[in-house]
């Protein structure tokens, strides 16, 4: 069995300042942290039924409810499911961990897109026309 590389560490080639790599760990050691995570929203909400001579249709109507509404996506559809007080409110932490594992993911993928970008051989790019930050640099050195 192979052991699992330091995930701050240097990928073979690539060279890496020392806060890159620990700021690459600083979020994979929370993204370990997280536990469980669950996707979509959780929502009250109060709803009207299908009776109309129920008092949720009444004039003023008195709703049915709230419920605790969680949806999320499967595929292309919307999925929901009513959850109780209690279900709520022990699964919030996981709702908030999947909100937190998104802004994990996403600091992490700019902490790697940046070292691409600062890798000198990323100085190709399809079409013969300099990257960015190449052709920016002389420019932004100007007066
Ligand atoms: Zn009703």
């Amino acid at each position: 069995m192979r052991l699992r590389a330091d995930p701050g560490r240097e990928p073979g080639r690539v060279r890496l300042p020392a806060a890159t790599r620990a700021e690459s760990r600083r979020i994979t050691k929370a993204l370990g942290a997280l536990g469980f995570v669950l996707p979509g929203t959780l929502a009250q909400r109060r709803t009207r039924c299908g009776n109309p001579g129920c008092k949720c249709h009444a004039d003023p109507p008195q709703l049915h409810g709230p419920y605790w509404w969680w949806t999320r996506k499967v595929g292309a559809k919307t999925v929901t499911r009513l959850l109780t007080d209690e279900q709520a409110a022990d699964y919030q932490d996981w709702f908030d961990n999947a909100r937190r594992a998104r802004q994990l993911l996403a600091e992490l993928e700019a902490l790697s897109l940046g070292v691409v970008d600062t890798d000198p051989r990323s100085a190709r790019r399809p079409g013969g026309r300099k990257p960015a930050a190449a052709a920016d640099s002389p420019r932004s050195a100007a007066p």
